[in-house]
Formats: C-alpha cells, sequence, structure tokens
C-alpha cells in the first residue's frame, strides 16, 4: 500500500495523536506543520535548507501553478518533485480557494468557476474535473478536492448551497482522477460556522472513503473560538486511520487546540511572510528585528532552537541585515521560522507519545485565542 496511516499513540485526556504517514515520496511523522511553497519554491530557500528545518511534506499551488509556468511545463520536467528539487512528499491544493479569494470577475456555476487571469487578463475557467487533469499533470503526492469556498459573511443559505456543491464537485473529482495509486486524493470538509453542516458534510464525506480529509475553510475570518467549535466538532468525525488536515492553519494555540482535537496536518504561509517582513517567531511571540533593541544584542536569536539561523547568527547581525534590506536577513529569518513551527509540532509529536501533552502545552490549552 502506498498511502497508509499508522497511528502510534493517543492522548489520554483528549484526542491528540502521533502517526505515521506512508506516502510515495517518504514518510510524514504527524502531527506536522507543511510549509508552503505556492510557486514550487518555498519562498527564499532551497530545498535542501528547507529540509533542515524537519518538514517533511511541502505545499505547492494549483491555482498558481497554472498560471505561471502552466502545469504542461510541470509534466514536461518530470513532475513537480523533478522541477523544484523536491524529494520528499508534496500536497498541491486544488486551486479553490485562490478562485475565491484573488481572483475578482468570478461566475460560479454548476459546472465550475469562471475569472479573470490576473496575469494577463485571458478568462479562464476551473472545473473539479480541471482541477484534478492539472494536479494530475504536476504531479505531487496529495491532490486536494476543488471546493467551493464562502466567505466569512456569507449566509447560511449560501453556506448549505455551496457545501452540497462541494460534495456533488467531489464527486467530479474521484470520477477524474487518472492517477489514485500514486496521487491521494483529499476531501474537503466545509460548512462554515454550522455545526449541523458540517457534521453533515463529514459524514458523507467518509462514506466516500477517501485516503485523507482536510477541513476547509476555517482560516477565512471567522471568530477564532468559532472555528475551535467546529474543530472539536468535525475533526471525531473523521476515520482514525486516515490523516486529518486543517487548510491554513499555523498559529501556535490554534495547533494546539486542533491537534488535541485530533489533527495531524497542518499548512500557513505565515513563517515565510513574517521572514520577509524581517519578523521573527520566538517561544509563541512575533519579533520585529528592525527594532533598535537588537543592535548590540550578541545573542542568537533563540538558543533553543536549533536551527542554521540560530546556530550561527545573533540578533545584533539579523537586526543589521534586515535595516540593510539584505536578502540574506529575510533568508535566514524565513529558515528559522519554519524551522520554529515544525519545531513545535514535533514537541507535540515527542509529548503525545510520552502521554505528556496536556501537561507540556498546558499554557496554549487553557488559554484564550491568539488575537490577529
Ligand atoms: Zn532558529
Amino acid at each position: 500500500m502506498r498511502f497508509s496511516f499508522n497511528c502510534q499513540a493517543t492522548c489520554s485526556q483528549t484526542k491528540a495523536r502521533a502517526g505515521v504517514w506512508n506516502t510515495p515520496h517518504g514518510i510524514v511523522e504527524t502531527p506536522r506543520f507543511m510549509p508552503v511553497g505556492t510557486l514550487a519554491t518555498v519562498k527564499g530557500l532551497t530545498p535542501a535548507q528547507v529540509q533542515t528545518t524537519g518538514a517533511q511534506m511541502i505545499l505547492a499551488n494549483t491555482y498558481h501553478l497554472h498560471l505561471q509556468p502552466g502545469e504542461g511545463i510541470v509534466q514536461k520536467a518530470g513532475g513537480l518533485h523533478q522541477f523544484m528539487a523536491w524529494k520528499g512528499p508534496i500536497l498541491t491544493d486544488s486551486g479553490g480557494f485562490q478562485v475565491f479569494s484573488l481572483s475578482e470577475l468570478r461566475e460560479i456555476k454548476e459546472s465550475g468557476v469562471t475569472f479573470r487571469s490576473p496575469r494577463d487578463g485571458r478568462m479562464i475557467e476551473i472545473t473539479p474535473e480541471r482541477s484534478i487533469k492539472i494536479q494530475n499533470s504536476l504531479g505531487a503526492d496529495v491532490i486536494m478536492a476543488f471546493d467551493e469556498c464562502p466567505p466569512a459573511n456569507a449566509t447560511r443559505v449560501e453556506v448549505e448551497r455551496a457545501t452540497q456543491r462541494t460534495y456533488r464537485w467531489l464527486e467530479r473529482c474521484i470520477q477524474a482522477h487518472e492517477r489514485p495509486q500514486e496521487q491521494a486524493l483529499f476531501g474537503i470538509v466545509q460548512g462554515g460556522i454550522y455545526p449541523d453542516l458540517r457534521s453533515e458534510a463529514a459524514r458523507s464525506l467518509v462514506e466516500l472513503d477517501l485516503p485523507g480529509y482536510a477541513i476547509g475553510g476555517v482560516s477565512v475570518g471567522e471568530k477564532l473560538e468559532l472555528i475551535h467549535h467546529i474543530v472539536n466538532l468535525t475533526a471525531p468525525l473523521l476515520p482514525p486511520h486516515k490523516p486529518r488536515y486543517l487548510m491554513g492553519v499555523g498559529t501556535y494555540r490554534e495547533m494546539v487546540k486542533a491537534v488535541a482535537a485530533g489533527i495531524d496536518l497542518f499548512d500557513c504561509v505565515i513563517p515565510t511572510r513574517f521572514g520577509r517582513h524581517g519578523a521573527a517567531m520566538v517561544k509563541g511571540e512575533r519579533w520585529n528585528l528592525k527594532n533598535a533593541q537588537f543592535k548590540e544584542d550578541f545573542t542568537p536569536l533563540d538558543e533553543t532552537c536549533p536551527c542554521y539561523t540560530c546556530e550561527n547568527f545573533t540578533r545584533a547581525y539579523l537586526n543589521h541585515l534586515i535595516k540593510s534590506r539584505e536578502m540574506l536577513g529575510y533568508i535566514l529569518l524565513s529558515l528559522h521560522n519554519i524551522a520554529e513551527l515544525v519545531r513545535f509540532t514535533q514537541r507535540m509529536r515527542e509529548a503525545i507519545l510520552s502521554d505528556r501533552f496536556t501537561s507540556e502545552f498546558a499554557e496554549w490549552l487553557n488559554t484564550s485565542p491568539t488575537p490577529r
């Protein structure tokens, strides 16, 4: 079996679990954070650098790669792994989220979504079949179903309609999928903030016996308490022997709470975005390295962090690089930020394996949400 998920340990007080997930390009030890490489590059970092962070699986983006360079080029290169020289597992999202959040002038029909390309203005239609065809060409280990993502302010009727359409689109995605042996197709549970819609969606998706499941539409601007509520409700409805992925979530507290609900995988653009803005994630806080307080601080960013940045450079040097707008500053911060989030999920994994999760992560489990 090319894809299999083995649960190694479960927490005695929460639904947290540690597992090993086998994919065609290697294993993913869960819980684990996955860095985002939107355009087949984790911005600023070489694959070798990404590997040193402990990241095992990375993401790439169907919508962006379809626009540039086009999936045909990636396919000619031998697929995403060859094209970007990342040997480990890769996941591509379906483009649904970007089509609904980034593009203007979109028209949503039962067949699919038509939108104007932000690159050259041409009209593009993405249907469930087209999304899967693009993802089959890109060749990632995990591909995502094309879903309709209603905005956070959508009415219940709109969310219900989108959730039902997402299910019909999923059936079409399954039909269109040409490489089920090499690529695992994940279904996405939608349903907005409505518990009954979420559980109904989860139940109908589980009946399709997919190789993995994601919870989508939880980072589109709704209140964090609602996210926790929805994740707590939805995750336990998903089959225990399949990986569970919470899309777009990568803040400390939200990851801990989601792990406690039984989530295995996370992704978020925060570490590289912060890095590009001269910010470091240190011990659960966001530090702006431009600040004068770091000018003569000759200690590492985080003395407990084993990453290349913290092993070799001081806060003073990083402050100098960021103030001088030197490329290396952004690179070193991105490298540390990814290592930090991956390590944070690794620490949760180790705590679950020794059944110390609730005591070691009590600080995150028992406090109110991170403001944003
Ligand atoms: Zn570091």
